[in-house]
C-alpha cells in the first residue's frame, strides 16, 4: 500500500488553520460544481464564460480577498494563496482572472486610490459585478516597463492619454481599466472606465497558450479624463511593480495546484494503462518521473506555505517572490512536461489535462517578470550586482 498522500505527501496543509482549510474547500468545490466539466472546452474553444462566473467568484469573496473593506473578504496571504492553487488545479486563465482582479487591479486602487475611486470601484470589483484590467506592456516594452510610451499630459485640470497597451488580460471585457502612463513627474495609474471617448480595444486570438483567458491589446487616442482619474497615491515604476510584486506571489501558489492536477493525472494513468504486460507505473523509468515529480511538487509546496507565511508576517520582499515564481513555474513545467509522456498519445488531447497545463505554463513562464527576469532579480540580490543592461 502507498504511504505518502500524493496531493500533499508532507501534510503541509495541517499548517493551515481552520478558515483557511475552509476557504480551500470552498473554492475545491466551485471548481468542480463550475469549472471542472467544462474547462477543457473553453479552452479549446478560446473562450472564457466571465458574465457567468465573476459572480459567483464574488459571492464566495475570491476577489480581492486579501484586501480589507470596501466588500473585501480581509483573508490571509496564505488563505489567499490557497485559493489561487485551487483555482489553478483546474486551469491558469481562471487563476489569472481572479489574480488580475484582485491583485493588479483592486489592490493599486485600494493602496493609492482616493477615497471616492475605492467606494466607486472597490464593492464592484469585490462583487463580480465590474471587471477590471491592468495595462502596463506596451507592443515595444514588455521586461523593461520604465520605457514605456503612453503618455498622460495635463491640459488645464484633466489629462489627456494616448499610447497602446499589449497583452492585457480581461482588456476587451473590462469596466475598467487601470493604465500606466508616463507623465512630466513620472510614471502614473489612471483609472479608464469602458467607454471613454477614443479607448478602444481589440481582444488578441490565434493564442497556443491560456485560451481559457481573455487577453486583448488597449488604443488610447487622445482619451480625455478627469483629474479624478489619476491614482493620487504612487508615482513611479514602484506603483505598477509593488502590483506585480502581490500578483506574482498569487502565480507562486497557483502553479502548485496545476503541478498537482498533471502529477495526479500521470498518476492515475501510470496505475491503469498496461504496456509488455504490466502497469506503466511498474516500469523503474516511469516511478523515476513519478518521483520526480513528487519531489518537484513538495518543493513548491513547501515553498508556497513558507512565502505564504512571511506574506502574513509582512515579511515577504521582492526577492522572495521572484525566487519563488522562478523555482515554482519551472517546477510545474517540469511536472506537466514529463507527466504529458507518461500519457503517452493520450497525453497531447485535450482530454486530460496536462499539455493544457503544460502549454499555459509557457505564459504563466513570461508574464509577470519572465524566468528571466527573476533569474536577474535573485542575481542581483544574492551578488550585489545589477545585470539587467
Ligand atoms: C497571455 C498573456 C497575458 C498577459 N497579461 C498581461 C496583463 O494583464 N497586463 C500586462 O501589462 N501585461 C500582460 N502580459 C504581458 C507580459 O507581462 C509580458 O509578455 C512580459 O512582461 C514579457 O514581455 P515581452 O513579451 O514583451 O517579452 P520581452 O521583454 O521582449 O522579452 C523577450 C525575451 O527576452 C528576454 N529578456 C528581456 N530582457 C532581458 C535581459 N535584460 N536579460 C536577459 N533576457 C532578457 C525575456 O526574458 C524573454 O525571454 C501578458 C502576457 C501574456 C502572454
Amino acid at each position: 500500500m502507498p504511504h505518502l498522500n500524493p496531493v500533499d505527501a508532507l501534510d503541509l496543509d495541517s499548517e493551515l488553520d481552520d478558515d483557511e482549510r475552509l476557504i480551500r474547500d470552498t473554492v475545491a468545490a466551485f471548481v468542480r460544481d463550475h469549472v471542472s466539466d467544462h474547462v477543457a472546452g473553453w479552452f479549446e474553444s478560446g473562450t472564457f464564460p466571465t458574465g457567468e462566473l465573476a459572480p459567483v467568484i464574488g459571492k464566495l469573496g475570491l476577489l480581492g480577498m486579501h484586501l480589507d473593506g470596501y466588500g473585501c473578504a480581509g483573508a490571509s496571504a496564505a488563505a489567499y494563496g490557497v485559493a489561487c492553487r485551487e483555482l489553478e488545479a483546474a486551469d491558469s486563465g481562471l487563476r489569472s482572472f481572479v489574480s488580475v482582479q484582485g491583485s493588479l487591479v483592486m489592490f493599486p486602487i485600494h493602496r493609492y486610490g482616493s477615497e471616492e475611486q475605492k467606494r466607486e470601484w472597490l464593492p464592484r470589483l469585490a462583487s463580480g459585478e465590474a471587471v477590471g484590467c491592468f495595462g502596463l506592456t506596451e507592443p515595444d516594452q514588455g521586461s523593461d516597463p520604465g520605457g514605456m510610451r503612453t503618455q498622460a499630459k495635463r491640459d488645464g485640470d484633466d489629462w489627456i492619454l494616448s499610447g497602446t497597451k499589449m497583452w492585457i488580460t480581461n482588456g476587451s471585457i473590462a469596466d475598467i481599466a487601470v493604465v500606466w502612463a508616463r507623465t512630466e513627474d513620472g510614471i502614473r495609474g489612471f483609472l479608464v472606465p469602458k467607454g471613454t471617448p477614443g479607448f478602444t480595444t481589440s481582444e488578441i486570438h490565434s493564442k497556443l497558450s491560456l485560451r481559457a483567458s481573455v487577453t486583448a491589446e488597449l488604443h488610447l487616442e487622445d482619451v480625455r479624463l478627469p483629474s479624478s482619474a489619476v491614482l493620487p497615491g504612487v508615482t513611479g515604476l514602484r506603483g505598477p511593480l509593488s502590483c506585480l510584486s502581490e500578483a506574482r506571489f498569487g502565480i507562486l501558489c497557483g502553479v502548485v495546484g496545476a503541478a498537482r492536477t498533471c502529477y495526479l493525472s500521470a498518476l492515475d494513468y501510470s496505475t491503469t494503462r498496461e504496456q509488455f504486460g504490466r502497469p506503466l507505473g511498474g516500469f523503474q523509468l516511469t516511478q523515476r518521473k513519478l518521483a520526480g515529480m513528487q519531489v518537484g511538487l513538495v518543493h513548491s509546496q513547501l515553498l508556497a506555505l513558507r512565502l505564504s507565511k512571511l506574506k502574513d508576517a509582512g515579511q515577504l520582499r521582492p526577492e522572495h517572490v521572484s525566487l519563488g515564481k522562478l523555482a515554482n513555474v519551472r517546477a510545474a513545467i517540469d511536472i506537466a512536461r514529463d507527466a504529458r509522456t507518461i500519457l503517452g498519445a493520450n497525453g497531447i488531447t485535450t482530454e486530460y489535462p496536462v499539455l493544457r497545463h503544460a502549454n499555459n505554463l509557457e505564459t504563466v513562464l513570461t508574464y509577470e517578470g519572465t524566468e528571466e527576469i527573476h533569474t536577474l532579480v535573485v542575481g542581483e540580490s544574492v551578488t550585489g550586482l545589477a545585470a539587467y543592461r
